[in-house]
């Protein structure tokens, strides 16, 4: 690890000056920059410790807007009784994340920037595109059954990690961002970058910005949503395929869907062909299996993770039942 300056500012505007600095990067809850900094991932030359900023820590998943401060914690998020009720999808993408220990400590805001679990980007010396740019990628020719089906190209196939983007990407979340010349707001859809010609940037934030906040727009699709996760164990693991969906329904007819994939794709993977295939549907096992399969129809499979495709049809399938009998 390199030596790094380290700073606790007293506010979110002193952290703005900060992480102004050039080589800086933020300290939130610790999970991922920590992780990062002993691999030699990240080697950032001063830490702007923002954890302990309690205004940016409060959240409210109640009224027409949720708000979701970026520092809120992951466990007392999912938590939340709200929540629960009115978006179990959210609660449960944030439950099946990483360990308790881990959810007492990482941040809803520091979760949006996980980075790749790609074994040839973590060990540090394999060539990889996204940690020593113009390197090639060792994944191409090499262990896939973790790699994307979507959104990848030559230069990179890694999957993006996270649970709670790629819920939220199924409610069309949105970013609030601050840095000295103010506040903006872009689509999460926005905040993960196809990897195309530079896997090493994954994120559309520029040098000294901070997310302060995730909204998402109040929907009754929310009570009716939920987020299935199939993993290689119980708890602790990475998703290998994940699938929120979220529905209005008319007695036993798909009025809406919201359908969005983990674990296949190069970012939060939104599924427009499986929502279409769910709309307007009397909801079945054969109906949800069909709208599985119109999610995955566009997958392009490497040599070892085909069976993906199958075993998230039936995520999308499974996750729709269960869905459409909340209430
Ligand atoms: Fe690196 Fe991406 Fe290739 Fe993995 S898939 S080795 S992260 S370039």
């Amino acid at each position: 690890m390199q030596p790094f300056t380290y700073a606790r500012p007293a506010s979110l505007d002193e952290a703005l000056h900060l992480a102004q600095r050039p080589g800086a990067a933020l300290l939130a809850g610790g999970t991922t920059m920590v992780d990062l900094m002993r691999g030699d991932l990240a080697a950032p030359s001063s830490i702007v410790d923002i954890g302990h900023l309690e205004e940016l820590a409060t959240f409210n998943a109640a009224g027409p807007v949720l708000r979701f401060g970026c520092l809120a914690r992951m466990a007392d998020v999912a938590e939340d009784k709200v929540l629960l009720r009115d978006y179990p999808a959210l609660a449960e993408s944030l439950n099946f994340a990483a360990s308790q220990q881990l959810r007492n400590a990482a941040t809803v805001g520091g979760n949006l920037l996980q980075r790749t679990r790609c074994v040839y980007f973590r060990d540090g010396v394999s060539a990889c595109n996204k940690r020593a740019p113009g390197s090639g990628c060792s994944a191409q020719n090499g262990l896939t059954r973790d790699m994307a089906l979507f959104g990848g190209s030559e230069r990179c196939i890694a999957t993006y990690p996270g649970d709670w983007a790629t819920a939220l990407s199924a409610f069309d979340a949105s970013v609030e961002i601050g840095s000295t010349s103010g506040i903006r707001s872009i689509p999460l859809a926005d905040l993960h970058v196809p990897y195309g010609e530079d896997p090493a940037a994954e994120t559309t934030l520029r040098p000294g910005e901070i997310i302060t906040a995730i909204l998402v727009q109040a929907t009754p699709a929310g009570r009716r949503s939920t987020y299935l996760k199939v993993r290689d164990r119980q708890s602790y693991a990475y998703a290998v395929v994940s699938a929120t969906v979220a529905l209005q329904m008319d007695g036993q007819t798909v009025r809406e869907a919201r359908v969005s994939l983990g674990g296949v794709a190069t970012r939060p993977w939104r599924s427009h062909a499986a929502e279409a295939a769910l709309a307007g549907v009397v909801l079945t096992e054969q109906t949800a299996l069909a709208a599985g399969h119109a999610g995955f129809a566009a997958a392009k499979p490497l040599a070892e993770n085909g069976f993906k495709i199958e075993l998230g049809a039936r995520a999308v399938a499974r996750a729709a039942l269960v869905a459409s009998r909340r209430n």
